[in-house]
Order: structure tokens, then C-alpha cells, then sequence
């Protein structure tokens, strides 16, 4: 199969365009996209997604979370998955998720049209819980395929008081079929995702698409500082144990921390709560949790030890009372090198620079890779604006994104892996 012309790319990316729009009109509210996961507005999604997957020439299938399958069955041998999301998060774009199995489908398309059989199997997946919009947990139709779905996710209830396992059997399916919807590491390749960026990096770099590195891992460090509460008028300032002035020291230095790093780490405080909160009170109690990630794990590691030093000596220097606790451990999931090398291949190909990126965004990919080896393809999107209705790819990149793909396909080969 030769390379796709120009007007074979932008007719792929108009029919994208169209099928994310399609998607896009699929809400459970008129002004806005929310399409939570086991509700009537993803039956009607996976109804369109799987009709979508018949006329491409795909046999499908779904399983007890609701997972669609569409498979294009090869010389045997290995499959090789494809998948994203169809669940979105509350007032979404309409790019996030489902252009990944928009993707897939119209890759595999251009091999069932040509009638040509590969040498492997291809699954395109459209997972319904990876933005863990509506209950209190995340990845549990990817975790359920990679076979880690874990039986106390059913007990969880959303807002409504819906536990998982009520949810499952009102989409008509039943929960003691989980174990059913594993997928087998002896007949798994790898697994792969296209997906916007959903930050800026490569607009920023000119470039459509880009080949990521890691989906990047995270820790969350709360820090709390006590002190002394007091006059805001009596109290010397050299008499003050000021835990507000102590948290904002601590927040500078995770920032110059983090800025050293050149990139490699990021830090953020988005959340602070300041005891007694009051305008005319030295504040007594301040809370914060630090966000840090970062695509090496020694990195992060490092930062963290490092900040939770400076920490302790300022608590030190200011007399403060100090807890620090780590309430959230992911590890970052590295992207294989030989996906990354063919993705950047076929990237190449197109005429453009295959830049390389971490994905700052958890992914499906994080419980799939306790299935195989996994790899993600980037596509620019406007401001790097995502879980936005402002989120935009355009049609060219949405093209050059499924020509991408498809030379990923046809550059693959399981036993390289
Ligand atoms: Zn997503």
C-alpha cells in the first residue's frame, strides 16, 4: 500500500470531523456535552460508534462494562488494540475520546476496504469510563480489559447513590461477566491511543502530531502547617507564628524546584485552606496539597525529597508545626521505544517533525499496560484548551492524525516487541 495523497488525508479528516460532531450532539443536557458512563447518552453513543464499526468490515462485540469492540481478524498471531474513550467529561469537548476511536475505526477501514489481511488482528475499544465523571473511580472499563477490574469498584456509588453494580445491570449487563471482558496477555501485542494533546507543547512547536514518551506520574503531597492564631493588631511581627506565611514560602520553593528542573517536573498548589480565615487573624492553620509530576520517576522522586526538605526547614525557622503526608502515588507509565519509533516513523513520513512529549493527562493506556506494551499519538489542538467546549483539532490535523495511524499499522510488528 503506497503512501495517502494530500485530498486521501483531508478526506479523512472531513469524515473525522464529522463523526466527532456526530458524537458531539450525543449529550444528556441541550447546552452542554456531559456523557456520563452507563447512562442512556453512552448506550446511544456505543449504538453509533458500533454502527460505525460494522460498515467498516469489523465483527463486534461488547462486554460487561459496556466496552465496544470492533475487530478486523489478521493472519493470526497477536492483536494489536486500539482504543479510546466515548465518556466525557461535564460541559466537554467533543475531541477528547472519542476522536481516538474515530481514529481507529477509519484506520482500519483503509486495510478491511483493501482487502488485504495483516499479519496481525486488529480490536479497536471504545472504553466508557475514562474520565471518572460520574463515580468515584477511573479507568474501570480499561482496568476491566487489562483483567485488573477489582470487585470492591462495584460497591462505589455516584451522586445519586447509583453503586457501580446497579449501574451495570441497568445498562443491561451483568457484573459477574467482568472477569469475562479480560483480554489475554498471549493474544495482546500492545496497545495504542490517539488522543489530543490537551496542552499546548505542540502548537506551540508548530508541529501536528507528536509521539508520547510516558503518561507521566504524580504524587500528592499534603503539607499543613500550624502556627499560632492571633491579633492582626497587637501581635509583633517578630512574635508571629504565621502558618500562611510558611505555606507561601513552601509554595515558592516547590515552584523554583520545579522551574530548575528545566521541564522535567511540574508543581502546582491549586488548593489552600487558611484557619481561622479571617482578615483581622494571624492565621493559625493552613493546608495545601502540592500537585507534582513529571515522566521520570526519579525526577519526581527527587523533587518531592527535596521539597519535603525545604518544608521542614522553613516549618523549622518559623517555629511551625508541621504534618506531611503523600496521599497519591501513580507511577508513570512509559511509552514502549519501539512504538514510539514507528509512530515517529510514520510521522516522518507525512513530512512532519515526530516531536516527543510526556502526556501530563492520565490515560486508558495507565491500565493497559498491565496488559502489554503501550503507545499514544498526539494530535494538536487550539490553545492546548481540553474539558472545554472550546476544545478544536482541525480537519487537516485530524487527517494527518488517522494517516498516521494507519502508517503505524502498517509499520508494526508484534515480534519486535
Ligand atoms: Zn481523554
Amino acid at each position: 500500500m503506497g503512501a495517502l495523497s494530500t485530498s486521501e488525508i483531508d478526506a479523512l479528516g472531513a469524515r473525522a470531523e464529522a463523526m466527532v460532531n456526530a458524537l458531539g450532539a450525543i449529550s444528556a443536557e441541550p447546552d452542554r456535552l456531559v456523557r456520563l458512563f452507563l447512562t442512556p447518552e453512552h448506550r446511544r453513543a456505543a449504538d453509533r460508534v458500533a454502527e460505525w464499526m460494522r460498515k467498516a468490515g469489523l465483527e463486534v462485540a461488547e462486554d460487561a462494562l459496556g466496552t465496544l469492540r470492533g475487530r478486523l481478524e489478521g493472519q493470526g498471531g497477536k492483536r494489536l488494540l486500539i482504543g479510546s474513550h466515548i465518556d466525557t467529561v461535564i460541559d466537554a469537548g467533543k475531541y477528547d475520546g472519542p476522536f481516538g476511536v474515530i481514529a481507529g475505526i477509519l484506520a482500519i477501514e483503509h486495510f478491511a476496504r483493501a482487502g488485504k489481511r495483516l499479519p496481525f488482528g486488529i480490536d479497536v475499544l471504545a472504553f466508557g469510563d475514562e474520565e471518572g465523571s460520574r463515580f468515584p473511580v477511573t479507568l474501570t472499563s480499561s482496568s476491566a480489559c487489562a483483567g485488573i477490574f477489582t470487585p470492591e469498584m462495584l460497591a462505589l456509588a455516584d451522586r445519586n447513590g447509583v453503586t457501580l453494580a446497579d449501574a451495570i445491570k441497568a445498562y443491561g449487563k451483568s457484573p459477574a461477566e467482568i472477569p469475562g471482558a479480560a483480554h489475554s496477555p498471549d493474544e495482546t501485542a500492545a496497545y495504542v491511543e490517539v488522543h489530543i494533546e490537551q496542552g499546548p507543547v505542540l502548537e506551540a512547536r508548530n508541529q501536528p502530531l507528536g509521539v508520547v514518551t510516558a503518561i507521566i506520574g504524580q504524587t500528592y503531597l499534603n503539607v499543613e502547617f500550624s502556627g499560632q492564631a492571633g491579633h492582626a493588631g497587637t501581635v509583633p511581627m517578630l512574635l508571629r507564628r504565621d502558618a500562611l506565611a510558611g505555606a507561601a514560602e513552601a509554595i515558592l520553593v516547590g515552584e523554583t524546584l520545579a522551574r530548575e528542573t528545566k521541564g522535567e517536573v511540574v508543581a502546582t498548589v491549586g488548593r489552600m485552606s487558611v484557619s481561622p480565615g479571617a482578615s483581622n487573624v494571624i492565621p493559625g492553620n493552613v493546608a495545601v496539597v502540592f500537585d507534582i509530576r513529571s515522566g521520570s520517576e526519579a525526577a519526581r522522586a527527587k523533587l518531592v525529597e527535596a521539597l519535603t526538605w525545604g518544608i521542614r526547614e522553613i516549618a523549622d525557622r518559623r517555629h511551625l508545626g508541621l504534618t506531611i503526608a503523600s496521599t497519591r502515588e501513580v507511577a508513570t507509565t512509559p511509552c514502549h521505544p519501539y512504538i514510539q519509533d514507528q509512530f515517529a516513523e510514520a510521522i516522518r513520513a507525512l513530512g512532519a517533525d515526530p516531536l516527543r512529549l510526556g502526556s501530563g493527562a492520565g490515560h486508558d493506556g495507565q491500565a493497559m499496560a498491565r496488559l502489554c506494551p503501550i503507545g499514544m499519538l498526539f494530535l494538536r489542538c487550539r490553545g492546548g484548551i481540553s474539558h472545554n467546549p472550546m476544545e478544536y483539532a482541525s480537519p487537516r490535523d485530524l487527517g494527518l492524525a488517522v494517516a498516521a495511524l494507519i502508517g503505524f499499522i502498517e509499520r508494526f510488528d508484534p515480534g519486535k516487541l
